[in-house]
C-alpha cells in the first residue's frame, strides 16, 4: 500500500509582481515570510504568467494549457468570445482541483474575488467554497479574512483524507486602501493626499484615465514611487497575514512534511513603469513576470531556479510530485518542473514562456519578446503584424521589425502555439444559440481598405476626425466622411450557420465647426456601450467564419462597436440583465468597468 498523498495549500497572489518582493530583489522589506518559505523550498525565480489579466491567466495556471474556456464566474458572456454561452467544454483539459478530488482530496476554497466563485467551472469541483464579500467601494475582502476562513476550514478539515485548501488572495489589486492610513514605505516630502485618493486611485487629471485607464504618462518620479510604496505596502501587510497562516499550518505539522504549500500569482501590476498602470495586456515583464514557490513535504529545500517557467508548468508540477496521474484522455501543455527527488531537475525549465489570449500571442525569452497581434485585426493594422522588446531588467525597450532576433522568435512562436491554438479554435464552439456581440477588436479586416489610425483620448485634436476614410481605434470603427471610401470586409469567428447581422454602432452628431469639439469627441468616441443597431442583412459562417461587408453609407456618422450576430430561428431575446447597483460599485472599484 502506498502512503497517501501529502495535503496541497494553493496560495493565489492575485496581481503579485515578482520584482517586489524582497526574495526576488523588491527594493523594500516587503516579504519576510514569503522568503523564509520560498528559501525552505523551491523559488522559481523566472517565472511567468501565460496572460496578462485574471480572466485569460487562471484557465491557463488551473489547467496547464495555453488555451481554454473561461473558467470564471461570467462577467461578458455576450461580447467575449471566450465566454460565449455556446462555448464547448474541451473534453482534453482538466481543472486541478478536478483532479485532486478526483483523486480522493478534500477540497476547500477560500476567494476574495467575486470571479473566483463557486458559480464557475473553477468553483465546481470544491466541496466548500467561501465567497468573501465585502462592501462595493472596497471591491474585495482583505488578506485577514481569507487567513481566518482559511485557518478555520483546515482546522476542521477531515483527516482522514488529503486535502486542498485554495486561497486566493486579492491585496495587491485596486483599489488599494492603507491599512494603517500611510504608506509604510512613505516618499520623503511628499504630500501623497493631494494626488491619489484613499483607495490608491491617482486624482489628478481623470479625463486623462477616463479615456485610457491604463494611462501614467503624466505621472511624476514622485507619483510613481508613491504608487509603487502604496503597492508595496500591501504586499507587506499580505505577507504578514501569509505569516500567520504559514504558523497555523505548522501547528499541526511542524516541518510541513504532509503539506505541500504552492504560492503563485496570475499577473502582476504596472506601477507607472513604461507610463502605464494597472494591468493590461502590455505583456510587459511588470505583468507578466511573477512569484513561483513549491515548499513543504519531500520539496528540496533552499534551491532556486533560473531558467524560465511558466505558469502551465505549475499543475504537472504539483501532480508529478504528489503522484497523481492526470485523468485519462486529458493532457497538459507545461511540463513538471521538480523531479523525484523534490528538487529542480536539470534541463526542465526552458528558455522561453509564452503568452496566450484571444487577440495576442508572444514569446518571451531572457533578454527579447514578441508580441504578435491576431492577423488583419485593428491592432495589427495600427501597430503592426508583430511588435518586438529587447528587454532590461524592469525596462524594455522596442526593438526595430528589422531587428536580427525577430524571426527566430517568431518561428519558435508559432511553433509552439499555432498548432494548439487551430485546434482550440475548431473545437471551441457548439452550435451558436443565442445572439452575440462580436467587437471590432476580434475582427479580422480582409482586403486594403482606407483605414486611419489614431489613439482616442482627450489629447486626440480635431484634425484626427477629418482623416479620409475608415477611423480606426482601440474604441472601434468610424466613418464620418463616406465620400469615395470603399466597404469594410471583415471575417468574424463564429459557429457555421446562417446569422441575422447588424452593426452595433454608437452614433456621432455632425462635427461642430466652430465651438463644443470636446464635447462632440467624448460623447461620440468616450463611451462603448452600443445604443444603435443597424441590419446588414443576413449572411452564413462556414468553416467557422462568418464574412461581413460595411458598406459606407451604412456606418456614415456613427462609430462602430461591434456586430451582433443573431443564429436565424432564434427569437430577440432580452437583454441581459446588467449588473445591480451594488455590483456595478464592486466592478467600478475592482478597475474592470469605468
Ligand atoms: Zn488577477
Amino acid at each position: 500500500m502506498t502512503a497517501a498523498p501529502p495535503s496541497v495549500v494553493f496560495i493565489l497572489l492575485d496581481t503579485t509582481r515578482a520584482d517586489r518582493l524582497s526574495a526576488w530583489g523588491g527594493p523594500n522589506p516587503t516579504s519576510p515570510n514569503l522568503d523564509a518559505l520560498a528559501a525552505s523550498g523551491v523559488r522559481f525565480a523566472s517565472h511567468f504568467a501565460n496572460a496578462h489579466a485574471t480572466r485569460p491567466s487562471m484557465p491557463q495556471l488551473m489547467t496547464g494549457r495555453y488555451y481554454h474556456q473561461n473558467v470564471l464566474r461570467a462577467f461578458r458572456p455576450r461580447d467575449q468570445p471566450r465566454e460565449f454561452p455556446f462555448s464547448a467544454p474541451d473534453p482534453s483539459a482538466v481543472l486541478l482541483p478536478a483532479v485532486l478530488r478526483g483523486a480522493g482530496f478534500q477540497t476547500l476554497a477560500v476567494s476574495a474575488h467575486p470571479w473566483v466563485a463557486r458559480q464557475s467551472a473553477l468553483g465546481e469541483p470544491f466541496e466548500t467554497f467561501d465567497q468573501l464579500d465585502a462592501p462595493p467601494t472596497r471591491g474585495h475582502a482583505v488578506a485577514v479574512e481569507v487567513v481566518d476562513h482559511g485557518l478555520a476550514l483546515w482546522a476542521s478539515r477531515d483527516r482522514t483524507r488529503p486535502t486542498l485548501l485554495y486561497l486566493h488572495f486579492m491585496d495587491a489589486h485596486m483599489p488599494r486602501f492603507l491599512p494603517e492610513a500611510e504608506p509604510r514605505f512613505p516618499v520623503a516630502g511628499y504630500d501623497w493626499r493631494a494626488r491619489f485618493r484613499p483607495d490608491g486611485e491617482p486624482d489628478f487629471d481623470r479625463a486623462r484615465r477616463s479615456w485610457n485607464h491604463y494611462d501614467a504618462s503624466d505621472f511624476t518620479p514622485e507619483d510613481r514611487r508613491h504608487f509603487a510604496a502604496v503597492y508595496d505596502t500591501l504586499l507587506a501587510s499580505l505577507d504578514q497575514q501569509l505569516g500567520r497562516l504559514f504558523a497555523g499550518l505548522r501547528a499541526d505539522d511542524p516541518t510541513l512534511s504532509r503539506t505541500v504549500i504552492v504560492i503563485v500569482a496570475d499577473h502582476g501590476e504596472e506601477l507607472g513603469d513604461d507610463g502605464r498602470i494597472d494591468h493590461g495586456d502590455s505583456l510587459a515583464d511588470a505583468v507578466q513576470h511573477i512569484p513561483w514557490i513549491m515548499a513543504g513535504a519531500g520539496i528540496a529545500p533552499g534551491k532556486v531556479v533560473k531558467r524560465i517557467t511558466e505558469n502551465v508548468d505549475v499543475m504537472p508540477t504539483l501532480l508529478a510530485h504528489l503522484h497523481l496521474p492526470l485523468p485519462p484522455g486529458t493532457r497538459v501543455d507545461g511540463r513538471p518542473q521538480l523531479g523525484a527527488d523534490g528538487a529542480p531537475c536539470p534541463g526542465c525549465a526552458k528558455l522561453a514562456a509564452y503568452y496566450a489570449w484571444e487577440d495576442y500571442r508572444g514569446i518571451r525569452r531572457r533578454r527579447q519578446m514578441l508580441r504578435v497581434n491576431l492577423p488583419g485585426s485593428v491592432r495589427a493594422r495600427c501597430d503592426g503584424a508583430q511588435q518586438g522588446f529587447r528587454l532590461d531588467g524592469a525596462t524594455r525597450s522596442a526593438l526595430p521589425a528589422s531587428a536580427d532576433a525577430l524571426p527566430a522568435l517568431r518561428r519558435r512562436l508559432d511553433r509552439r502555439l499555432e498548432p494548439l491554438e487551430r485546434r482550440f479554435l475548431a473545437t471551441r464552439y457548439g452550435p451558436a444559440d443565442r445572439p452575440v456581440l462580436l467587437r471590432t477588436e476580434y475582427w479580422r479586416l480582409d482586403g486594403d481598405p482606407t483605414l486611419a489610425c489614431s489613439r482616442l483620448d482627450q489629447d486626440t485634436p480635431a484634425a484626427a476626425f477629418r482623416a479620409a476614410g475608415w477611423l480606426a481605434s482601440e474604441r472601434g470603427i468610424a466613418l464620418l466622411s463616406p465620400d469615395g471610401v470603399s466597404p469594410l470586409h471583415a471575417s468574424l469567428d463564429l459557429p457555421d450557420g446562417g446569422y441575422a447581422v447588424e452593426l452595433a454602432t454608437i452614433p456621432i452628431p455632425p462635427m461642430p465647426r466652430f465651438f463644443g469639439f470636446t464635447r462632440w469627441r467624448n460623447a461620440g468616441f468616450e463611451k462603448d456601450t452600443p445604443s444603435a443597431f443597424v441590419s446588414l442583412g443576413s449572411a452564413t459562417a462556414s468553416g467557422g467564419r462568418l464574412d461581413v461587408v460595411v458598406p459606407p453609407d451604412q456606418a456614415s456618422g456613427a462609430r462602430i462597436v461591434g456586430v451582433r450576430a443573431t443564429p436565424e430561428g432564434v427569437a430577440p431575446q432580452p437583454a441581459t440583465p446588467g449588473p445591480d447597483a451594488d455590483e456595478l460599485r464592486r466592478l467600478k472599484a475592482l478597475g474592470y468597468v469605468r
